[in-house]
């Protein structure tokens, strides 16, 4: 199973907190840009559309000029006298007031129609281009209507609307009037009689104009007051326009080879929108050879009937690179805001998972074996309740291991108890085991003397008797009597030897009495000195006072408490001390005699044989007084037991029964 890529909580917390930060941060981001994008146009676009309305009141001024010019002249008195009379005075009136007031057209006509002008500064706009093939058109328009009013106003009403050139129609009497308008046919226009003797009658018109085609000094006019010759990049940043239907006929808009882009043409969604819908455009667009922000209204004639358009355009660029500047520190400041998010993100990130990493230090440690480990974790949330739990797991599990390390305890002591308990059974076994080989080896050796000793005993009587007869017939002095009761001292030492070895073969029965130990003791301790030497030998006696009257057979008890005397008093042989000690073993029931020397000790080889029959140190031994001694107390249910040390000493102590077991 391939294994999965471990993520640390620190890293998850990071990235959860990450995640929210980067989303918002992205959409704080596409919405700022957004936003920003949105707010530059928009606001782009109320620049451009008040920059329209500035170019408008230029616009609007100019006219406002031709038509002061025409009201001024037209109100004098001296313009309808002499417009009645002298026609080349008028003109010679007119020609310098349009050229001080930079007029192209000044012209006045009478009631006829027929009019009289200062020649224009400028040539007139010539058929072949495309600027001067519909100029006419409102400029005659606007005549017209004039003159139209004006023959209405003199009772004669000839049609001339609608016709091309009115400067060339026929004059009309003459009249006092003056004419507000010009050349573009833009504005309304009226004429107004001014009054000519008693009675005010109109007698004429005035009619001044500018020419709008290639008329850049407007244009430029325009474009120095509300873009106060802002420059980007060396380009100018607005520009204006006027537009005779789609036709660029003025304009400060450049081609790429520097020249005024006149005669280029308005595209058709702006031509469909401005001038057959008479509405505003405002919105951006490819202009010529650059993108601008450009704003579009309709200029209407006289009649309200467009035909063309003022517009006023600003260069995107500059904006391009205030919205690239503001985009750049907008991402900059979100970007040191996504910096700080990050560090913020992995300050908490690792505040969050301290406690948890403390958690699973604790638990290692705990794996480890480590106890009473405590986390100390003071949050008051899941994490301190955890926390919390954990401390109470581990105590509880500290309490488990207490219990089981207890048990441990008791069950250990209980093995050692049984192991002991199994050890002294296995040693008593053991005892046992030597004990009953012990027992059949002497049954056999017993059985063996029983049967030499029986087969010895007739002939020894025979010799005994005999050798009772000899010294009965020898006289004490004769010379063989020495020899004669030498043979019935060794008869006698037969005889002791052979009675031994029944009493080994256990060929006398035992008889049951009551037995006083200690004066028992005292007996034997008062003869013993008959038996062998007690010089420079101590005894010390230790008897219990209390003990009790046993069951046994006297003469038995009394053979071997006299064998284990003798033994010790024969150990001693440079003196000591010997010790002999009663004391009532009450759990067991039992008396404890004790038989101590501070004799020669006995070998350690030798310490297992000292029971078997017939082993003897002594030149004159039998080796059978212990191994008889072990059989009598062993018939008597009580064992015999020996501690020595060479040199130093040995401890003979018997055990009896209080009551007799057998
Ligand atoms: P015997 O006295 O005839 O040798 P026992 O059976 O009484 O026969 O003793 C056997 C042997 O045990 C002795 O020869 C002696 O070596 C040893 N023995 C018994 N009692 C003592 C003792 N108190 N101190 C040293 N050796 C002893």
């Amino acid at each position: 199973m391939p294994q999965q890529k471990r993520f640390s909580i620190k890293r998850k917390l990071s990235i959860a907190i990450l995640i929210p930060i980067a989303v918002a941060i992205l959409i704080c981001w596409l919405a700022g840009v957004f936003i920003l994008n949105t707010r530059t146009v928009r606001q782009a676009q109320e620049k451009v559309r008040n920059d329209l309305n500035a170019a408008r009141e230029v616009y609007l001024h100019e006219v406002g000029h031709i038509r002061d010019v025409v009201r001024f002249t037209a109100s004098a008195p001296y313009t309808a006298a002499v417009l009645h009379g002298n026609r080349e005075v008028l003109a010679g009136i007119l020609a310098p007031l349009r050229q001080t007031e930079q007029l192209d057209l000044f012209m006045a006509l009478d009631a006829q129609a027929e009019s009289f002008t200062a020649p224009t500064t400028r040539p007139p706009p010539v058929t072949t281009s495309p600027v001067t093939r519909s100029s006419p058109v409102p400029q005659g328009g606007n005549h017209c209507r004039y003159l139209d009013r004006v023959r209405r106003g003199h009772g004669h009403g000839r049609k001339a609307a609608g016709r091309r050139g009115c400067h060339t129609h026929p004059p009309h009497p003459p009249c006092t009037a003056h004419h507000r308008g010009h050349g573009t046919g833009r504005n309304d226009a009226h004429c107004r009689s001014t009054g000519q003797g008693r009675r005010r009658r109109i007698i004429g018109a005035l009619c001044g104009g500018v020419l709008l085609n290639k008329n850049n000094s407007l244009v430029d006019k325009i474009k120095s007051i509300v873009y106060e010759g802002v420059k980007a990049d060396g380009k100018d940043v607005g520009s204006a326009t006027i537009f005779l239907g789609d036709l660029r006929i003025a304009t400060n808009v450049m081609t790429s080879g520097g020249a005024r882009a006149i005669g280029t043409r308005l595209s058709e969604e702006v031509y469909n929108r401005v001038i057959l819908h008479k509405e505003k455009w405002i919105d951006r667009a490819f202009v010529v050879n650059d993108w601008y922000f450009t704003a579009y209204e309709p200029i209407l004639s006289v009649d309200g009937v467009p035909i063309g358009s003022l517009y006023v355009g600003m260069l995107e660029k500059p904006y391009t690179a205030i919205k690239f500047r503001l985009g750049l520190l907008f991402s900059g400041v979100l970007l040191v805001g996504a910096v700080i998010g990050i560090a913020v993100a992995g300050w908490l990130a690792a505040r969050l998972a301290k406690p948890v990493k403390e958690l699973e230090n604790a638990a290692r440690r705990v794996a480890a074996g480590e106890r009473d480990v405590q986390c100390l974790i003071s949050s008051r949330d899941e994490l301190g309740d955890l926390a919390e739990e954990f401390n109470q797991m581990n105590r509880a599990l500290m309490q488990r291991e207490d219990d089981i390390r207890e048990l441990n305890r008791g069950l250990e002591d209980k093995v050692r108890e049984r192991t002991t308990e199994l050890e002294e059974k296995n040693r008593l076994l053991e005892k046992t085991r030597e004990q009953l080989v012990r027992k059949e080896k002497l049954a056999a050796i017993g059985e063996l003397a029983a049967g030499v000793a029986h087969e010895i005993n007739n002939p020894m009587a025979i010799i005994r008797g005999n050798t009772e007869l000899l010294q009965m017939s020898i006289p004490q002095n004769a010379d063989n009597r020495d020899e004669v009761d030498t043979i019935y001292q060794q008869v006698g030492r037969i005889e002791r030897i052979v009675g031994n070895l029944l009493r080994f073969a256990r060929q006398e029965k035992k008889q049951l009495g009551q037995v006083d130990i200690n004066g028992l003791l005292e007996e034997i301790l008062a003869q013993i000195g008959h038996q062998a030497p007690l010089a420079g030998i101590r005894i010390m006696k230790e008897y219990e006072a209390g003990l009790p009257v046993m069951e046994g057979d006297s003469g038995q008890i009394r053979q071997v408490l006299t064998n284990l005397v003798l033994n010790a008093i024969q150990a001693m042989a440079a003196g000591g001390m010997l010790t002999v000690r009663t004391r009532m073993e009450t759990t067991k029931e039992m008396a404890e005699i004790t038989v101590a020397d501070t004799g020669s000790g006995i070998e350690a080889e030798n310490l297992q044989q000292i029971f078997n029959p017939f082993f003897t140190t002594k030149a004159n031994g039998t080796g059978l007084g212990l191994s008889v001694s072990y059989g009598i107390i062993n018939d008597h249910g009580g064992t015999i037991e020996v501690e020595s040390e060479t040199g130093k000493g040995s401890t003979f102590k018997v055990s009896l029964p209080v009551k007799s077991r057998f």
